[in-house]
């Protein structure tokens, strides 16, 4: 998987950029605050159309003006592709793949996969569950067209139930949907289960091994996924699994309505993370909460090569100025075979990267 080239237009501190990269590694440095990070965040969109860093396509749009655009020139699968995001404020976005019209994000799934690491995936050990759910999320979506549709469905299905549970007392009428919208969300979200506890399978098939080496054998990582209490098997097929999460449903519909939050779903789910058996969230070091987060990375990036016969592109912001000498060589010895890209404000770290490109990043503008 190569990314070949991208074009920006007023995408956030960016008026206008054009730049072909190295198939092996590439270097952006650059003081803070010159967009570094928007870069790789520009790279990034195009295999999910979501930025790591916001929520709403809005702000990815440069300040005061009303449309960005955001395309890239992929080879994979031995094709070439032109990947192309128009965003615009107000009026939504539209994705193109070969100058096809997208109909939604999941058709972006398995173009151009990316595995990015940001000095935020620290949370990804430390905050609540919600930040290991978007791991996972970010992961399956890129491998797997028919799970990213199923989130989509799921998202939209979750925000309409939370509605109704709100705003039941005032509108009792809205209850008649209710049993409707509970089929559908444990429909679509038996089919989320399946795939999270299989992929959750893979990372883990990966993972320690990855991390016994980085922490210089000191640490054992152990993974677990934990989902809605009631399913036995995750692993099962979707339909084995959806009347187990019709009868939590159900034994949760009075404190569904008495909470008036939706309380029972895979939006609930974790991925439980420790370290030689000790919880990471509760214990970790700061070090070691970095080094396990990076593991899960590199773990995941692992799984994309297994499964799609090519490295990921590698998007590294900001990792190595975090890590000890020893671990940045490891990070640098990891990363060798696929296509790289990683920032920093000063270029002697990276010196030991063999070949590549270096690009300097001032105000928006390669020089
Ligand atoms: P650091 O080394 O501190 O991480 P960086 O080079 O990664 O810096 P970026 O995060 O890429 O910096 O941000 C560069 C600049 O882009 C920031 O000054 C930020 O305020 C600006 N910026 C962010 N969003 C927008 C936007 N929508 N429009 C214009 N500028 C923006
Ligand atoms: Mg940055």
């Amino acid at each position: 998987m190569i990314l070949r080239s991208i074009e920006l237009d007023f995408w956030r501190n960016y008026p206008h950029l054009e730049a072909s990269f190295s198939p092996t590694v590439n270097v952006i440095c650059g003081d803070n605050a010159q967009g570094k990070t928007n870069l790789l965040e520009a790279i990034a969109y195009l295999s999910t159309a979501r930025s790591h860093r916001s929520r709403y396509d809005r702000e990815l749009i440069a300040f005061g003006v009303d449309h960005a655009f955001v395309k890239a020139e992929v080879f994979t699968r031995e094709r070439e592709f032109t990947l192309e995001a128009r965003l615009s404020r107000g009026r939504g976005r539209q994705l193109f793949s070969n100058g096809v019209r997208l109909k939604n994000s999941a058709e972006l799934s398995g173009i151009l996969t990316t595995v990015l690491f940001c000095p935020e995936d620290l949370y990804l050990i430390r905050e609540g569950a919600a930040e290991r759910r978007r791991f996972l999320d970010e992961c399956i979506c890129q491998l797997r067209p028919r799970y990213a549709a199923a989130l989509g469905e799921y998202r939209r299905l979750h925000e309409q139930k939370t509605r109704i549970l709100r705003d039941w007392p005032e509108h009792p009428s809205l209850l008649e949907t209710l049993d409707d919208f509970n089929l559908r969300m444990a429909q679509t979200g038996a089919i989320l289960i399946h795939y999270r506890a299989h992929f959750v399978r893979r990372l883990l098939e990966v993972t320690p091994a990855i991390h016994r080496e980085f922490s210089g054998a000191r640490e054992e990582l152990t993974l677990r996924y934990e989902t809605v209490s009631t399913v036995t098997d995750p692993l099962r097929p979707p339909r084995e699994i959806l009347p187990e999460l019709l009868s939590h449903q159900e034994r949760h519909r009075q404190a569904e309505l008495d909470a008036r939050q939706c309380l029972s779903g895979p939006h609930k789910d974790d991925l439980v993370v420790e370290l030689d058996g000790r919880s990471a969230k509760s214990f970790a070091s700061q070090g070691q909460t970095r080094t396990a987060a990076l593991s899960l990375k590199l773990g995941s990036r692992e799984i994309f090569r297994q499964e799609t016969g090519e490295w990921p592109v590698l998007l590294l912001d900001d990792v190595l100025s975090e890590l000890d000498e020893r671990r940045q060589d490891f990070v640098l010895s990891r990363i060798s075979g696929g296509q790289v890209f990683i920032t920093c404000c000063e270029a002697d770290k990276t010196r030991r990267l063999q070949g590549g490109k270096a690009f300097c990043v001032r105000s928006g503008a390669l020089v």
